[in-house]
């Protein structure tokens, strides 16, 4: 077997469990996004995402055998079909940022942090946003600077992700929803911060499963 073969594999076992795993995450706590949604937003955030990321799902299965640029461009527009709302061009727009930012599906801690980096760029854009309005970016961006560290554990990227997500609590909301409540949005969690952690688990997760294999 070829080189190349091998990294073939191990990409699509990556890719399988990735999407596996950031779908499952995402349904099993379909009623945690949607209570905090309730609180600072409309409540329809873990609606919103499960029937987003179930699209995704299929479109991924319908679409294996594309190569990682291509697939990021099919996941992307799955989510931003489907998930709705503010969220899914957002995250939609992150996960086209990957595609944009390399042909190639990343190998190393060096590849991963330059294409998140890529895809958290395209949400700035997309939200009009950074960091520190209370949103998905107060833990996307952290986790990000957080993987430019040599020898960064997994367990140190999940407790980087709950920690910014528990930052978020004590937050003002600036943009989204949320910003209407003014005062009101502090002493809540932001939705679209929690899935984004749980996506980063989840991540997480794939990626250390893969390698005990
Ligand atoms: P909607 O607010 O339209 O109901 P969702 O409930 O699905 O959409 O998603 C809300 C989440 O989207 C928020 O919790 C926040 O994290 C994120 N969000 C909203 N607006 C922005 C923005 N401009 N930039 C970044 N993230 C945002
Ligand atoms: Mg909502």
């Amino acid at each position: 077997m070829s080189g190349r073969n091998v990294a073939m594999i191990l990409e699509t076992c990556l890719r399988d469990e990735i999407i596996s795993k950031c779908c499952e995450a995402i349904e099993a706590n379909k009623s945690v996004l949607t209570k905090l949604d309730q609180a600072i937003g409309d409540g329809d955030h873990g609606v919103n995402m499960s029937r987003g990321f179930e699209a995704m799902k299929k479109a991924y299965e319908e679409n294996r055998e594309q190569d990682y640029s291509k697939l990021c461009q099919t996941l992307g527009l799955a989510l931003v079909m489907n998930v709705g709302g503010a969220s899914g061009p957002l995250f939609g727009s992150m996960v086209l940022g990957f595609g944009t930012a390399s042909p190639d599906f990343p190998r190393t801690r060096e590849d991963v942090r330059k294409i998140f980096s890529a895809g958290i760029d395209a949400v700035k854009q997309r939200g009009k946003s950074d960091v520190g309005a209370k949103t998905m970016l107060d833990v996307l961006v952290p986790v990000c600077e957080a993987l430019g560290r040599d020898a960064i554990t997994f367990d140190e990227v999940r407790g980087c992700a709950a920690q910014a997500l528990g930052n978020t609590k004590d937050m003002l909301a600036t943009k989204g929803r949320s910003a209407f409540l003014r005062e009101r949005s502090v002493g809540h969690l932001d939705p679209g911060a929690q899935s984004s952690c749980l996506l980063i688990n989840a991540v997480c997760d794939a990626v250390e499963h893969c390698n005990e294999r």
